[in-house]
């Protein structure tokens, strides 16, 4: 079966009933199978239940021999990078974090105001009862709190008929709704965005957008590590952020091979605050540009801009343009979208007042305040020297011809820019057969 599978992805036959056909037409098919014809059921259990788990074991044991063969070494740089390919969802499909957030405290917002309004109509009958609270609402919370309201008000002939209606809506609607939310926040896990046909796949933007309208699709991110076009390592995440997924990228290289590899060179995309730390913990060399480094190599630092001011380390001072002293004034943090936390260092300009370049320098009302990460700027210092040696320009030179043609590769010329099954487990399957493929038919070529 597994010969099957990926004979079948090395010669772009990806649907299970396709397989099937070409098990039971196709002579190199058949011999690979011993001509056994399974259904396409079979093929695909086999695919999205007993491979989900082993699949990269598998992988690894190519690569391994690609390294005995002397083609790849583990230990040596990898060019990292990643593509975002669309999921098997329907389209149309959102499940927006923020929107369940605002339903919630709309509901919060109504009940309060129904409790607010039961009691003006019927404190006598509300007084012996435990004051309530919206802050947190639950379904028994919300089906509770509404049968108070009705057994309160059931006898009252001032009542609204529009609170009757909205409490009916409610009574029907609001609980089953809000074990409804609870339900797609599990799922969520923390993203804004999920599929309802593929809870799994999140909303991103695309760089093949046929409509060029920036339309939304479902999909994952899939990340890959190559050494001379030949995939060493794949992950596939839930972000639509490369930078968020170097660290568990590289872990599971680690993982498969007991091996660091001795440099990673990607895009700027990658270039952050914590990816460098963490390569420099692991002891990776980073050939990895940050935003701005090809503006500066290109035009140098831009005037003005915190980068450009001076940093005196020894006694804790900023040079401003005017080559004034900018003191330190205090320290503070700021805590990324993963979790990170940077640490910041504030600096205020002694007098701006009268300055000639103040129009040009900075447009706050009093004496110019910076925020410095000086653990950034150090990362950043150190890649720029490092992206500068020989080796440095090599790598950079070759990060476009060794990673990004592999997903030309994928894509457009094996026609992979679709998943076929649903969820995180089964997608990894179809991207180890692929990558699986990738590397026999490069290695063969
Ligand atoms: S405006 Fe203030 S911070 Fe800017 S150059 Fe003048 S003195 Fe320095």
């Amino acid at each position: 079966m597994l010969k099957l599978l990926v004979y079948g992805y090395l010669t772009n036959t990806y649907s299970s009933r396709k397989l099937e056909d070409q098990a039971a037409q196709n002579v190199h098919f058949m011999w690979l199978l011993g001509m056994k014809k399974p259904d396409h059921n079979t093929i695909n259990r086999f695919r999205s239940e007993k491979l989900s788990g082993v699949l990269k074991q598998i992988f690894s044991q190519i690569v391994l021999l690609l390294q005995q063969e002397g083609i790849v070494s583990l230990k040596e740089a990898v060019f990292t990078d990643g593509t975002k390919i669309e999921s098997a969802a329907n389209r149309y499909t959102f499940v927006w974090g923020k929107s369940i957030k605002a339903n919630k405290e709309k509901m919060k917002a109504q009940l309060d105001e129904l409790w607010g309004y039961a009691q003006s109509i019927a404190a006598e009958e509300l007084k012996d009862t435990a004051p309530v609270t919206f802050e947190e609402v639950n379904p028994e919370k919300v089906k509770e709190t509404i049968a108070r309201i009705n057994a309160a008000l059931d006898d009252k002939q001032e009542v609204e008929k529009k609170v009757k209606q909205k409490l009916n809506y409610a009574k029907k609607h609001w609980p089953e709704n809000l074990k409804k939310y609870e339900e797609q926040e599990k799922l969520l896990a923390g993203r804004n965005s999920m599929s309802k046909t593929d809870p799994d796949a999140t909303f991103m933007r695309m760089k093949e957008d046929h409509m060029l309208n920036g339309q939304l699709k479902a999909a994952y991110n899939l990340q890959i590590s190559t050494q001379q076009q030949f995939i060493l390592n794949y992950s596939l995440h839930q972000t639509s952020t490369d930078y968020q997924t170097l660290q568990s990228h590289l872990e599971g290289y680690e993982a498969l091979y007991n091996e660091k590899p001795k440099a990673v060179v990607a895009d700027a995309g990658y270039g952050s605050d914590e990816n460098y730390g963490i390569l420099e913990e692991k002891g990776i060399e980073a050939y990895i540009k940050y935003n701005t480094f090809d503006k500066e190599q290109k035009d140098g630092l831009k005037a003005f801009s915190n980068d450009s001011l001076h940093y005196n380390q020894a006694e804790d001072y900023l040079v401003c343009p005017m080559g004034q002293r900018m003191k330190h004034i205090g320290e503070g943090q700021r805590v990324t979208s993963s979790g990170f936390v940077q640490m910041i260092s504030r600096y205020q300009a002694l007098n701006c007042e009268g300055c000639p370049m103040r129009g040009v320098c900075h447009k706050a009302a009093g004496n110019r305040i910076v925020e410095i990460n000086h653990g950034l700027r150090k990362h950043k210092q150190a890649a720029k020297e490092r992206l500068n040696t020989e080796q440095g320009i090599k790598y950079r030179k070759r990060r476009p011809a060794d990673v990004e043609p592999v997903f030309a590769q994928l894509k457009h010329n094996h026609g992979f820019r679709r998943f076929l099954l649903k969820g995180l487990s089964k997608t990894e399957v179809e991207i180890g057969l692929l990558s699986i493929a990738h590397n026999l038919r490069k290695w063969k070529a």
